[in-house]
């Protein structure tokens, strides 16, 4: 049987991994790192995130000291998405045998670019051959039991927010994949949203980040919370230059922003009361929580649409 038979990433997830009986563990997989109970009022966060060239970057586009940055970014970015900071990372990488040395030290000048910049240490890895390029971070962050957002917890009438704008990445991709001209540096040169998920976490209910689109982010909130929700497609924050890349490719900005992929921005969910105490940071309201009853569901000029699923890795 193929994977996507039996409905793709998470059923195989959900198949083939079995419950955790540590009490020590808060929260072992279905958020965007694992949480684990450490010292009195803090917990560790673990999260890994893995890049295969061809399908997750481009030598054809990319330059080593990118990938190597964007595979950091990913991995803080999950860590940011549960109010953590990142403290350890370990980095594995698979090389072919054509990989020159220049490759490998512009690679981890672009892992230590982004460990400086945040403050964590890079504290070791594995090192291998392959027929294709693969790296695979594993990174420690630690957070104060105040400030930990699940994405199990958010409630009926909260507002669905993001941070920035959306569909940026993917539309870059496709500029690229199309060779197209265009600004896609945001598709090159991802950014993690730290510094903001400190600003938001200690006033939200549930926060993710957005790796594979809004689409997917707002279902995994609304399965781990037991809710529903209603998007506004009108809300969703598209920047001029998604907008612009989008017509390039002739494809619909909001589906990049739908379903596309590593924006690595963040979804967040909090009572209206709460919006105002959150200072310093770029946000759109672009739905609210429903009860799970009401299902979960795009409104466009105030016509209910599905909405998708996200991307898809099979
Ligand atoms: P994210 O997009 O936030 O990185 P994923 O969608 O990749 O999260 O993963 C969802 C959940 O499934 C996470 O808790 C992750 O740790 C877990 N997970 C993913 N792949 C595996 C695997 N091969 N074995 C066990 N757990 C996994
Ligand atoms: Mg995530």
């Amino acid at each position: 049987m193929r994977i996507s038979e039996i409905g793709g990433e998470f059923a195989l997830i959900e198949r083939v991994t079995r419950k955790v009986k540590d009490k020590s563990v808060k929260v072992g997989i279905w958020d965007d790192a694992a949480v684990i109970k450490w010292k009195k009022n803090l917990f560790l966060v673990l999260t890994t995130d893995m890049l295969v060239e061809n399908d997750h970057f481009s030598l054809k586009w990319s330059t080593p000291f990118q990938i190597g940055a964007k595979a950091m970014e990913a991995n803080v970015s999950d860590i940011a998405a549960m109010g953590a900071l990142p403290k350890y990372a370990l980095v594995s990488i698979a090389l072919s045998k054509k990989v020159s040395v220049k490759f490998a030290e512009e690679l981890y000048r672009g892992f230590y670019s982004v460990a400086r910049k945040y403050g964590f240490e890079l504290v070791g890895g594995d090192t291998t051959h392959g027929k294709l390029i693969v790296l695979n971070v594993c990174m420690v962050g630690e957070v104060d039991k105040r400030n930990l957002r699940l994405r199990s917890d958010a409630k009926v009438g909260d507002l669905i927010c993001v941070t920035g704008d959306l569909g940026k990445s993917a539309a870059g991709l496709e500029v690229l994949r199309k060779r197209k001209k265009g600004n896609v540096k945001q598709h090159l040169e991802p950014k993690a949203r730290l510094k903001e998920a400190g600003k938001i976490a200690p006033y939200v209910n549930a926060m993710i980040d957005v790796s594979d689109g809004l689409a997917s982010e707002v279902r995994h909130i609304c399965e781990m919370s037991s809710v529903g929700a209603r998007i506004f497609k009108e809300r969703i924050p598209l920047s001029k230059n998604t907008k612009k890349l989008a017509k390039k490719v002739k494809k619909s900005p909001h589906d990049f922003a739908l379903n596309g992929g590593e924006d690595f921005e963040l979804v967040f969910t909090t009572p209206k009361k709460n919006l105002k105490k959150i200072r310093g940071v770029k946000y759109s309201v672009v739905g609210e929580i429903l009860p799970k009853k009401d299902g979960i569901f795009l409104l466009e000029n105030g016509k209910k649409t599905a909405l998708g699923k996200g991307f898809e890795h099979f």
